[in-house]
């Protein structure tokens, strides 16, 4: 069913530049790799659900998430897909997981442990995250490996589906991490005596800009499914380009002129020098608009203009190159008329990565499909 938006600010989000984006990697990977759509964190704020189906269609056959939550709200929507949970699960969610064939990540003997007590009668999908060098989640050692396998080995209903790594630098030009994190993946592998179904340790930025050797299985697709390069240094070495799926629109809701010498928002910061046009738009930081974006510019009419004053809750205000009418089309993040702001554009502005953009978008700006 249809919801009716009032308020004319809204994330566009173009399904078309996902598919096309899983249709270029496909074609840069060897045959019979798989792509493991990454889908966490709401699709990366894009919407999981849509993102999901859109990357299915164009040629991913998994969905990963990050928590338990994720999951079950894929699955509630999607009753057949494979979802990997790529963080950690507590124990008492394997019954679950394993009723809707939710496949957890393991790397615990302990959890393994109080995951046997729960007596759990269908199967359970795991796969065993080893850590390489992030230092996040993942058994360390060849010793530690093999005494989660064995642990894994003793009880019932469970089916090692998966073996994993996570780079911590694969986005970066120098190798020497990286590199040490492959050799030590090469040498844990070969401490699993059953090869698992499905071996993947590539982010985007590895299956990029990596040796193809390290594509394994599968892999992990996530920023730059969504048009986004994982660092500058891979998009400088992109071997297809990539279209961002994400825009960020709102419409002016009041126009006025503001007399020379008067002031505009909060702490009424901003003073006009002279005579000046001034738009009010209905986007605020509790919409993920932070007040320290306050001079970035937006797009109006193909111009660029700059947000002023402090930002409000929910609203906030331009400057205007002239008199537009209530209702005049405002991109924040997108494109007019042959001029764009990027999200990397806000992720400088904000000292961050354009990882963090999309997901400070908050869930009172509706995504609205394309
Ligand atoms: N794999 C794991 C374990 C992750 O945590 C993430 C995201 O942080 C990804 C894959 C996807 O990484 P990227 O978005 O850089 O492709």
């Amino acid at each position: 069913e249809e919801i009716q938006y009032y308020r004319p600010t809204k994330a566009i989000i173009n399904l078309r530049a996902i598919q096309e984006n899983i249709i270029q990697l496909k074609k840069h990977l060897q045959s019979d790799v798989q792509i493991i759509a990454v889908v966490k964190a709401n699709g990366y704020g894009h919407g999981d659900i849509e993102v999901a189906h859109a990357a299915l269609k164009a040629g991913a056959t998994l969905l990963a998430v990050a928590t338990p939550e994720e999951a079950i709200h894929v699955r509630s929507h999607m009753p057949n897909v494979d979802i990997l949970v790529l963080g950690a699960s507590p124990a008492s969610f394997a019954s679950y997981a394993a009723e809707n064939n939710i496949a957890l990540t393991v790397f615990s003997k302990e959890w393994v442990r109080q995951v046997a007590l729960l007596q759990v009668t269908n199967k359970l999908k795991l796969h065993i995250k080893i850590d390489t060098g992030m230092g996040r989640i993942g058994a360390t050692s060849i010793e530690e490996l093999q005494h989660l396998y064995e642990a894994i080995k003793s009880i019932k209903h469970i089916e090692v589906e998966g073996v994993f790594t996570h780079f911590a630098t694969a986005d970066e030009e120098d190798t020497l991490h990286f590199d040490e994190q492959v050799r030590l993946l090469q040498a844990m592998l070969q401490a699993i005596p059953v090869k698992p179904r499905l071996v993947h340790v590539a982010n985007t930025a590895t299956a990029l800009v990596k040796d193809k050797k390290l594509q394994f299985d599968a892999i992990r697709f996530g920023i730059s499914m969504y048009g986004l390069a994982p660092s500058h240094y891979v998009a400088e070495n992109l071997p297809f380009p990539l279209k961002p799926a994400m825009s960020l629109e709102t419409e002016l809701v009041h126009v006025k002129e503001l007399k020379a010498g008067q002031s505009v928002g909060y702490g009424a910061e901003y003073t006009a020098e002279e005579d000046v046009f001034i738009g009010t738009l209905p986007i605020g930081y509790a919409d993920g608009l932070l007040r320290k974006l306050t001079g970035q510019t937006v797009l109006i009419d193909g111009k660029r203009t700059p947000i002023i004053g402090r930002i409000c809750m929910d609203q906030c205000m331009i400057l205007l190159p002239k008199a537009y009418t209530v209702g005049e089309k405002v991109t924040l993040i997108g494109t007019q008329q042959n001029v764009t702001i990027s999200l990397e554009e806000w992720a400088n502005k904000l000292d961050t990565i354009n990882y963090e953009i999309p997901c400070i978008i908050t869930n009172r700006v509706p995504r609205i499909y394309t």
